[in-house]
Order: C-alpha cells, then structure tokens, then sequence
C-alpha cells in the first residue's frame, strides 16, 4: 500500500470511528474496516491501567473485538496474559514487542503484528494481528492517526457506556421496585388519567392493568367521602405539593377497604405537571388489629361491655362535661343478687350466659350516651349524664333509670335449659363535675350497693342519707297519687277571670289533691311528679272530663252561661296521640259548648314540637275551642312560633304582674307583650293581679282582662258559684 493509497483508507476509519458510540460496536467496527482495506484478520484489546498483575507480574486480559479468517473470535472474551511492563510502559521498544507477540502464545494463535497505544493516561489498545500485512509502510506509522482518534473515541464511548449502562441500571432498580413494590402504585397523566399500575394495584384493588388504564382514579372510590373531601386533597395537592392520609376504597368485588394514600404531582424542569403518582396500602389489616387490641384492652371479653379502664375513662369525660353544664350526672353501681349460688350449683358456663343477657338487658334501659361497664364478676356500673342541674330533680331522674333496671333485671331468664330469676342490689351516687374524685364516687356507690343488700337485696340505696329520704318521700308520694284518682282525693278549684269592670269573663280551672294526712297538696308539687310517671295522662282527662261538665251545668244558669272556663294541659298530655280524640269525645260526652272551653298550653309545649303542636291545635279549633298561651314571657318567646300558632289569647305571667308597678323593666316587658298581642291580633289576660294598683296600671296600657286574688282566689266550684251570684248586683250597676 503507497502512502497516496492510505489516505481514503485512513479517512474511511476515521468516518468509521466517528459513527460509533459505544466501544465494542466502535472497536468491531473499526477492525471491520481495516480487514476490508488491509486483508489481515487483527484483534483488539482495550484495557485500563493500572489492571492488577498476577504473582508472575503478567497482567490478565481480554480480547474485546476480533475480525478476519484467523479464529480470533474464539479468543473472544478469554483471559490473556501479558507482561506487565509491556502493557502499562509509556513508550514501547521493537524488543518489546517480540517478547509480547511471543508471551501471546499462550493461546492457539500465534500472534505476528503488534500494535500498543495508550489511550490518554487511563489505559491502552493493543492491536493484534497474526501475520504482518503486506505494506510498505511501518505499521505503526500508518496505523498511528487512526489509533489516535480511535483513542479519543473510546474514551468518548466509554464515557457514554458508562452513563448508559447507569442508567439502564438505575431504570432496572425502579422497575424492580416498582413490580416488587408492596403498595399499589397508580401513574395518571395532568388529566387524570390511569397511564401505569403495578402488580401490587391489582393484588390491592383487583382490576388488571388493562381494565385501569386510561380510566380515572375515581375508580377506586368508596362513595364514603364526600365532594367537600375530595376539593380540600386535591386543595392540599396544588398548594403544598403532596397529600398524604387515609381514605376508604372499593375493590373491583365492590369490598370496601381503608387505605393509606400518598400522592405527588411530578413536574418537568419547566415546571409544567405532566403526571401524578399514587402510592397506597390496604391498612384494613392493621386497623383489624388495632380495633382488637382495643377491644382488648377496653372491653370485657365475656359481655363486649366496656372494663374498667374504660369505664375509668367515661366517667372522666362526664366529670369534665358537668363542669362545663353544670348538670349532675349519677353512677349506679350494682350487684346481683346470690349470683355465687348460681354459679356454684349450675357452673360457670351458665353463670357466664347470666353474665351477657344481664349485659344485654342493662343496655336497653339507658341512653345512648350513657354509659354501661362491667366490673367483672357480677358487677356492673352504669354512667348516667346529663342530668338535671337541681340535685333533687337529677336524684328522681338517677332513681327512675335505677327502678327500670331493677325490674328488667328481675324479669325471668333462660339459661340453657334452666329458667332463673335473680334480682340486683344498686348504689347510687350523684355527681357534679370534678366536686369529688372518680375513686371517691366509686366508692361511694359501692357502699350504696352494699346497703342496698344488707336492706334485704332487690333494693335501690343513694349514699347521701338525705338524698335517700327524699327519694323515698317521692316514691311513697307517686304511690299515693296512683291511687288518688280512684279515692276521689282529687278536686278542681276554679278561679274567676273578669274584665276592666270587674265582671266575670269566666275562670281557670285549677287541680287540687286534698290528700287525708297531707291536707291540700299544691299543684305545683304533684303535677311535674304526674307528668313524669304518665299519670298526668288520666288525670289530665279527669281535670277535662270534670270541667266541661261543670261548663255543661253552667249553661242553664244566666249567671254562668257566657263564662268561659279554662283548663291547663301539660305537654305529656297534650303528646299523646289520643288527646285531640279524647277532647272531642269529652265535648259529646258532657254537651259542654266547646266554645266556652279554652285550653291552656305553655311555651314547653310548643318547643318540644312545633309542627305537631299546631296541627293538633288546628283540628282542636276546628272543633270550637280555643287557646291561651300561659306563663307568657318566661320561656323562650319567640316570635318566630308565636306567628304560626292558631291562638287566641296571651296570658301574662304572674312573675312580670308582681312588680309591675314599680319595676321598669317588668313594665316594659309587659307593655311589649301587650303591644305584640295586639299586633298579632290576639287577646290578651293579666294573671295574678293583686292589687288594683297593678290592675289600673295594665288597664292603662291596654291589657283589659285579669285574673288574681285582688277578684277571687281558687275556690270549690259551689263557692265559685256562690260568690258570682253575690256579686250580681255590683257587675249589673256597671
Ligand atoms: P297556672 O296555670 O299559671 O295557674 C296560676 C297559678 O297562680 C295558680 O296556682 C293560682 O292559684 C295562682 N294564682 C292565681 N292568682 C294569684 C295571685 O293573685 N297571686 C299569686 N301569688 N298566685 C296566684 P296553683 O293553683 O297552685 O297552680 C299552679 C300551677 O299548676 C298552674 O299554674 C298550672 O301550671 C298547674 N296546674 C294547675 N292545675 C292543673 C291542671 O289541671 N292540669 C295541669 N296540667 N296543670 C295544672
Ligand atoms: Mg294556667
Ligand atoms: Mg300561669
């Protein structure tokens, strides 16, 4: 080969080694090359320095790229070992490399030609070829540019080789972490869009990688969020750039679980979002566990009630909800009665059945907020709150709950094949916000408990001696009042009602209990206790039942055929669903005009139900009788009601009327009241007027009706009578 015949050949290479990147296909090819130009078959080692040198100070290599007809491909990749000096020496002598070309030996092929370069400080090429081509020129000297590039490529290859095979490893570990990934992995495009799911989203939510793609993530949603959920996720997504909690999904089998979701918006180096990742765990295993170790640790296993600790915990929380209210709350501590005997003549298993139906039962007789725990053994505490601000009235209300258990409680059980009846011994002690510790009231109620047995079992105990008089007073009090209607014990007193000039518009029917050792009892001690236990219900038809024949008597008479003749109707009377039916009934019965007949309702009444008020009062007034709002202006007048109502009439509270004379502010409560009624084009009375003071003053204002001792305390019907006749004379002179 002449020197003008190496150039193309030498541009060829270098073309050649221009186009590769990466350094096998380079080396491969560029021997490809030089066979085609040259005809001698050559093989290439690339080595790096320093490479480690065996014991015989030779230093292993590889042959990385072989062409031609010599079988150096067969060398391909097999150890080779050269002397050190020879590989890693900066300039390399004609001595030199026969000792290398014959050191090569230690293959079949015997190597002919040698070419050594190093390549930059980092490493060197060897060219091998096993015969000398038939040239003209030194090898060397004709093969030295190229060689030269060659090694600049093979740096440059190297380089991009190492980045790719970096990132082709770094692209295997995500792969690998995200197949292997325990959690359910979900890529969407900005628009939602499923583009990418991992084996654990279909293990997790059941839906194969086909049946995900391209649809939206909502997917998987459970319907138990709402919208507002989702705007405040995708809120915190935009503005913090990540959310993170919990949220309930639904498996392709329509199972709904709870999961631990991440999800990241991933952005561009423009910032622009191009996808998000999901990231989640089905956590229902671990809230399975969680809930047990609850129920473990806070419930007895037996009867799934709450334990101690809990109880410990309940009863802290209504400490603290007293305090902040006001209102008492009651702990009832009880034990039932001989249960050791049972337990030791039919066994623990039937004691145990005992144990759940007592638990059972002693839920039914609470309210939701209240609380029932068990001890262990066969005693049971039940946390009631929310009871009435005044200690008495929450004593009676502690009492009433105590009483139902009691008797559900002594109510037959069947257990297994043996019917039992036991009965339990109850404690009760009150409490109001943090006045005494939670181990004092235990205490105390375990004391009552235990007095409760020792006064004969099946018994209810208070701990506080007066608080237990009192309640006693009130039960034999409600035992009397049972029977009071049948003893005819009870009576009406009517009190008269008249106009600005003294006469008689008619008169308020008033219940009196003329008890045989008690004497006359107050309404106002007897009615609450009624209304309580339902007795008011047939007292209350009584009261109706007795008026409309006194108004029925009252219409031959010309004295008393105009009056009206009102009656009080408390709210437990007015709710039952009979009461419209029993008025109607009550009219008939008696012949009473039921446009004489005017009922009394309080603002209670109305609260506790306005809708039903007012349809009740509507088919009442249907029938002719009509209305008075009493006690008017102590409770939570509203107008808003007070609009609705079908009234007829406004009655003043006494309270406002007492001082009205010299209090500015009753005064002009009452102006108000009078002002409202008449824009509301209701009529108005004035109770408890007691001195004609008081009566011109509300004259003046507008109210012309009253009613009060200064025209008539309550009295028997006859006296009543009586008085109107004797009063004839006055009224005809007006
Ligand atoms: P009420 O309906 O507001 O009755 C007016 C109360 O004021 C009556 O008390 C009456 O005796 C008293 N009173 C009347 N004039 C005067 C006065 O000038 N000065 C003073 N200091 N008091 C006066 P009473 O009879 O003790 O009744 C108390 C409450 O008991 C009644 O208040 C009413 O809410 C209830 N009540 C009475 N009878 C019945 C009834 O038959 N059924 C129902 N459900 N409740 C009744
Ligand atoms: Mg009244
Ligand atoms: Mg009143």
């Amino acid at each position: 080969m002449d020197r003008e015949d190496i150039l193309p050949v030498l541009y060829d290479l270098v073309a050649t080694i221009g186009s590769e990147i990466s350094v096998k296909p380079l080396l491969t090819r560029t021997l490809q090359r030089l066979l085609y130009h040259t005809s001698f078959s050559a093989g290439f080692i690339c080595l790096e320095i320093p490479p480690c040198k065996n014991h015989e100070g030779q230093v292993e290599v590889r042959l990385d790229a072989a062409v031609g007809d010599f079988d150096l491909t067969g060398e391909l990749g097999k150890p080779i070992y050269l002397p050190c000096e020879l590989i890693c020496r900066e300039a390399v002598r004609e001595t030199d490399q026969a000792a290398l070309l014959s050191s090569l030996r230690c293959t079949h092929t015997q190597y002919k030609a040698y070419l050594r370069l190093p390549i930059d400080h980092r490493g060197v090429i060897v060219l091998l070829a096993a015969e000398i081509p038939e040239t003209n020129l030194p090898l060397t000297t004709m093969l030295q540019p190229v060689l030269a590039h060659l090694a600049r490529a093979i740096m440059l290859c190297g380089n991009n080789d190492a980045y790719t095979s970096g990132l082709v490893t770094q692209r295997n570990l995500l792969e690998k972490v995200f197949e292997s990934s325990y959690s359910g992995v979900m890529i969407t495009d900005a628009g939602q869009r499923i583009i990418e799911v991992n084996p654990a989203f279909t293990r997790i939510t059941g839906y194969l990688p086909d049946e995900a793609i391209g649809r939206n993530p909502h997917l998987l949603a459970s319907g138990r969020h709402d919208h507002d959920y989702y705007r405040e996720m995708w809120d915190d997504i935009e503005h913090s750039g990540h959310w993170e909690g919990e949220i309930w999904n639904r498996r392709k089998n329509g199972e709904v679980y709870p999961s631990w979701l991440n999800i990241n918006p991933v952005r561009d180096n423009n910032g622009t979002l191009i996808y998000y990742v999901g990231m989640f765990s089905d956590i229902s295993k671990r809230k399975e566990a969680e809930a047990q170790i609850h129920q473990l640790a806070f419930y007895d296993q037996l009867t799934e009630l709450p334990n101690r600790r809990l109880l410990l915990e309940r009863l802290q929380q209504a400490f603290s909800v007293g305090a902040r209210s006001g209102q008492h709350g009651a702990v009832l501590f009880l034990d039932l009665d001989n249960f050791k005997t049972l337990n030791d003549t039919k066994g623990h298993d039937i004691g145990d059945q005992l144990l759940a139906e007592v638990a059972r039962r002693l839920n039914t007789c609470v309210r939701d907020g209240d609380t029932v725990a068990r001890l262990g053994g066969d005693e049971f505490v039940v946390v009631l709150d929310s009871l009435s601000q005044i200690s008495d009235e929450a004593a009676a209300q502690a009492d009433m709950v105590a009483e139902k258990i009691r008797d559900i409680l002594s109510q037959p059980y069947r257990l297994g094949n043996h019917a039992h009846h036991t009965t339990p011994s109850i404690g009760v002690v009150l409490f109001r916000g943090h006045q005494q510790t939670l181990d004092d009231v235990l205490k105390h109620a375990d004391t009552a408990m235990y007095q409760a047995k020792t006064a004969g079992r099946n018994t209810i105990r208070f701990y506080d001696p007066l608080m237990q008089a009192a309640i006693e007073a009130r039960a034999d009090l409600e035992e009397e009042l049972r029977h009071a209607l049948e003893r005819e014990q009870l009576c009406l007193h009517f009190q008269i009602q008249v106009d600005s000039q003294y006469r008689p518009l008619g008169a308020e029917a008033l219940l009196r209990w003329q008890h045989p050792d008690r004497g006359l009892i107050s309404p106002a001690q007897f009615v609450p206790l009624a209304e309580e236990t339902g007795l008011i219900v047939p007292i209350g038809l009584w009261v109706l039942r007795t008026a409309c024949a006194l108004l029925k008597s009252w219409q031959g008479d010309a004295t008393t055929r105009d009056l009206t003749l009102a009656v009080n109707v408390s709210a437990k009377q007015f709710r039952n669903p009979d009461f419209v039916a029993q008025v109607q009934r009550t009219l008939l019965e008696t012949g009473a005009k039921p446009a004489l007949l005017k009922l009394e309702l309080t603002e209670s009444i109305v609260l506790e139900n306005v809708g039903d008020t007012i349809a009740k009062m509507r088919e009442l007034k249907l029938l002719g009788v009509s209305f008075s709002m009493d006690d008017f202006g102590t409770g939570y007048s509203s107008l808003q009601y007070l609009k609705r109502l079908p009234l007829d009439q406004i009655k003043i509270d006494q309270s406002f009327v007492r001082d009205i004379v010299k209090d500015a502010n009753d005064a002009a409560i009452v102006q108000t009241i009078i002002a409202m009624s008449e824009v509301l084009g209701l009529n108005v009375i004035a109770e408890g007027v007691e001195t004609e003071e008081q009566r011109v003053f509300l004259d003046l204002r507008g109210c012309h009706a009253f009613q009060g001792y200064l025209f008539g305390k309550p009295v028997p019907a006859r006296d009543f009578e009586e008085r109107l006749k004797m009063q004839l004379p006055v009224q005809s002179l007006v």
